[in-house]
């Protein structure tokens, strides 16, 4: 019998954000007949090329299948990154040494934008510039962090620092990890409010939003495109789709090519602020090395911990995924043993087959997806680029756009590897643990 104790009496199966910021219900107006730009998924995505868009002049429609913001962008861990991920995992590989660079510049470019699109809007996302700490989860992964430090700082410029075992608790109130890596240069936000500003933020240029409007086909015409909806048909001179980790049948040679993968977080009850104080003293988004990694941060009010993982094998219901992600929360903070979680939710997240995302055209129809749950930064980015090259005003392509999107032949859009590939990752981890206690 599960043990209904973790969950204190107001618990929630609901991401925490949606308490500040739910997504919204928005189909009192009808749909048109024609626009200039229609655009699939009200993600950041979609959101982000809409706002550029509807400042150009062009008429602007959103269409999401659920309530506006009901995606992984109002479900995130609202973690932004300067760029780190392609790095780190060696994604960066694909695209050959030649273009390394525009790799890593492109990548910290999506930092820079967004840090600046929020100051600029005036966007009221809770953004804190309050750096990123990496903990080793065996010996072996400190070294390997080391590594990844100097990579980082002599590649992409970033801000970072070696934080051995017998410093940790500066950083971490934590004795789990064997040291860890710092990257300064790494923000937070409050997925769900950012969400928000930006619907305000693209509505106030004029752009058109609407909910509850699944998009069922888009076929190609001689004028452009007409999008079949389960409100409606639209004919469209150009459209993008923005769905990432939601990718459906509507478009069937995208839904080959990302496979999503569901994420599961839980939120605590409020802590006191000197246990808060003790266990996050710089209020860091913070993760690990597993390969199963566990990431976790602060809520902007500086309250409670949020802590996001895989919850197992095979996908659950968040409630039951919350019992494993309350353990974890444990091992790595003993002092957490009685602390009881108000929240639990998942969202998917898109991986691709060469861990890159991808921009593009196919069968003329504009895309921006495959994010590998590095999305705060790159989704934002990419809807921009998306917009910037309908107008014809990107100084050059991005290098994210035009490349081969790989899928597989055995791939059609129903993720049945993500267990055995959860299993084999587990597996790993039990290993690399086992190995590191006989050492
Ligand atoms: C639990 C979780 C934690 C994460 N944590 C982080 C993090 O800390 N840092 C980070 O950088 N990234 C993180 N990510 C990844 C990041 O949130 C995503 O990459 C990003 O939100 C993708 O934004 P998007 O606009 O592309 O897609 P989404 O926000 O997922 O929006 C896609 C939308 O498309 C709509 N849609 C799909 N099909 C149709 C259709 N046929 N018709 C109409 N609408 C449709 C969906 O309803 C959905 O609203 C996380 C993701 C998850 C799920």
């Amino acid at each position: 019998m599960a043990d209904d104790s973790i969950f204190h009496p107001d618990f929630v199966n609901r991401p925490y954000w949606w308490d500040a910021a739910p997504p919204e219900d928005a189909r009192e107006t009808d749909l048109p007949a024609e626009t200039d730009v229609l655009i699939v998924g009200s993600g950041w995505c979609g959101l982000s090329a809409s706002l550029e868009l509807a400042r150009a002049g062009l008429r602007v429609d959103v269409l999401d299948a659920g309530p506006l913001g009901y995606g992984a962008s109002t479900r995130s861990g609202g973690m932004v990154s300067s760029g780190q991920k392609l790095v780190l995992t060696g994604a960066w590989k694909v695209f050959g040494e030649e273009n390394a660079a525009r790799v890593f510049e492109t990548s910290q470019e999506t930092f820079t934008f967004i840090s600046d699109l929020i100051a600029r809007e005036n966007l009221d996302a809770d953004y804190q510039h309050v750096g990123r700490f990496f903990g080793a989860y065996v010996p072996a992964h400190y070294e390997r962090l080391k590594r990844n430090a100097e990579l980082l700082s002599t590649r992409t410029g970033v801000t970072t620092r070696m934080v051995p075992k017998a410093e940790q608790r500066g950083e971490i109130g934590s004795d789990v990890y064997h040291g860890g890596m710092v990257v300064e240069d790494y923000c937070g936000l409050h997925p769900a409010k950012y969400n928000k500003a930006f619907r305000d933020a693209a509505r106030q240029a004029g752009a058109h939003l609407h909910s509850h409007s699944a998009v069922r086909s888009i076929a190609r015409t001689d004028k452009g495109f007409v999008v079949d909806s389960v409100r409606g048909r639209i004919a469209a001179k150009e459209v993008i789709v923005a769905t990432n980790g939601y990718t459906d049948r509507a478009v069937p040679e995208l839904r080959r090519r990302v496979i999503p993968v569901a994420s599961y977080i839980v939120a605590t009850e409020p802590l006191a602020p000197e246990v808060m104080a003790e266990i996050m003293p710089h209020r860091r988004m913070m993760s690990d090395t597993r390969r199963e990694l566990n990431y976790f941060r602060p809520s902007p009010d500086g309250t409670r911990l949020l802590l996001g993982c895989r919850a197992g094998v095979f996908d659950k219901d968040p409630k039951d995924a919350a019992h494993g992600n309350l353990a974890r929360i444990r091992h790595i903070f003993p002092q957490l043993a009685r602390t009881r979680l108000t929240h639990a939710w998942s969202g998917n997240v898109a991986m691709t087959f060469d861990h890159v995302p991808h921009m593009g055209v196919s069968e003329g129809v504009h895309y921006a997806m495959g994010c590998n749950g590095n999305g705060v930064a790159m989704a934002t980015y990419l809807g921009h680029q998306t917009a910037l090259k309908i107008l014809g005003r990107q100084n050059r392509p991005c290098i994210f756009d035009g490349r081969p999107f790989p899928t597989r032949p055995y791939y059609t859009g129903v993720p049945w590897m993500v267990p055995l590939a959860t299993a084999w990752y587990h597996l790993c981890d039990a290993f690399d643990g086992l190995r590191a206690k006989a050492a």
